[in-house]
């Protein structure tokens, strides 16, 4: 938190410092799973299992192999599906075809 100090220095509360500019602000960053699952949605917009379509927003990422029987988290590993598909297949391992 920076707030006005003296003659246009500003003050960082937290360091206690007084610093010459203001910060720049920051774009955010893209989660790293919103952004996996953007790339996943200009494949193929619509549920791995169910086939409804998707959107950012109420799209899950799941592992075909899951993390708990060793699968990783690397893209080929990856599928979109919605919340209660995902919920469905928990720890149960599915094998992409092609994959
Ligand atoms: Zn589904």
């Amino acid at each position: 938190m920076y707030i006005p100090c003296c003659a246009g220095s500003y003050l960082r509360r937290n360091l206690g410092v007084c610093v010459s500019a203001p910060p720049r602000p920051r774009k955010p960053k893209m989660h790293k799973n919103r952004k996996r699952r953007a790339l996943l949605l200009a494949d193929d917009p619509f549920c791995f299992y169910c086939r409804i379509p998707l959107t950012l927003d109420d799209s899950t990422l799941d592992h075909c192999i899951p993390k708990s029987k060793g699968g990783s988290s690397r893209m080929h590993n990856l599928v979109l599906a919605c919340q209660p598909c995902n919920v469905d297949k928990a720890d149960k391992v599915y094998i992409k075809r092609g994959a």
